[in-house]
């Protein structure tokens, strides 16, 4: 479905990204992973290799929140394959602060990496994908963008701006050809929720209309339909992928 691409895909070292990395693969794209740390980008590579050596992936570990740093590394993919055809702006930490705790640094520091560093990655992709006539960019937002959560009001309020900053530039890009969507996530078996002790895991999964936490292949799936030419008339759209949790 992504024979030939040259995907960007950031927050790709682990979990749901490092789930989107092996499926463009699996799909046929050359992919460079960007992750925040080398040891972590060396690991996933590793990993990668190892299940199948023909795979055409690389890494880079930019600061995201860097918007030089950011163009940098987004420039040397340009240098290597000579165009970007799909950027997945994946990287993202959640929080769950309650509001007597909250310090602005806390406030900022999540929408910094979750709304800002989007940014960071768009505008330099964005003029490469303009010059080539078409691109695809997909953000991870999450299904409290639609409902809130109950406490860590910057989580859900980054995730509001990455649904914001989806439908904009949708609107804004489609005359040149580059379509833009989201997918939102429900609960997904990251190592985040699977360190979670069981206790906690049974009340969550009872919430879940299709009673069970969602895999990251599954969420995976929903970028590589949104990045290929199956959805060639989709843009501007945030694709649920939560069991319908957020009902
Ligand atoms: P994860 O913690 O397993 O992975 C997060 C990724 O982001 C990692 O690859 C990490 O390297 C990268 N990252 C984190 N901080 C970074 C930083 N400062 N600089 C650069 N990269 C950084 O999380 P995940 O569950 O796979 O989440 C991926 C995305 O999915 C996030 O945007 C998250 O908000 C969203 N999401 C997750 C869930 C879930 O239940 N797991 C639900 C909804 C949305």
């Amino acid at each position: 479905m992504l024979n030939g691409k040259i995907a960007v895909v950031t927050g790709g070292t682990r979990g749901i990204g490092y789930a989107i990395v092996r499926k463009f693969l699996l799909n046929g794209a050359k992919v460079v992973l960007f992750g925040s740390r080398s040891e972590t980008v060396e690991k996933a590579l590793a990993s990668l290799a190892q299940e199948n050596p023909a795979w055409e992936v690389s890494g880079d570990c930019p600061n995201l929140s860097d918007a030089a740093a950011v163009a940098d590394a987004i420039e040397k993919v340009r240098e290597k394959y000579g165009r970007i055809d799909i950027l997945v702006n994946n990287a993202g930490i959640s929080d769950s602060t309650s509001i007597d705790d909250y310090t602005s640094e806390q406030f900022e520091k999540v929408m910094s990496l979750n709304v800002n560093a989007i940014m960071n990655a768009v505008i330099p992709s964005v003029k490469i994908m303009k010059e080539q006539g078409s691109g695809n960019i997909i953000n991870t937002s999450s299904m409290v963008s639609i409902c809130g959560q109950r406490s860590g009001v910057a989580y859900p309020t980054s995730k509001y701006a990455v649904n914001g900053m989806t439908w904009s530039l949708a609107r804004e890009l489609a005359p040149f050809g580059i379509r833009v969507n989201a997918v939102a996530p429900g609960i997904t078996k990251t190592d985040m929720v699977a360190n979670l002790p069981e206790a906690m895991i049974q009340p969550l999964i009872n919430s879940i209309p299709l009673r069970r936490i969602g895999e990251p292949d599954e969420v995976a799936d929903a970028f590589v339909f949104l990045a290929s030419d199956m959805a060639s008339y989709v843009t501007g759209e945030i694709l649920s992928v939560d069991g319908a949790m957020r009902t």
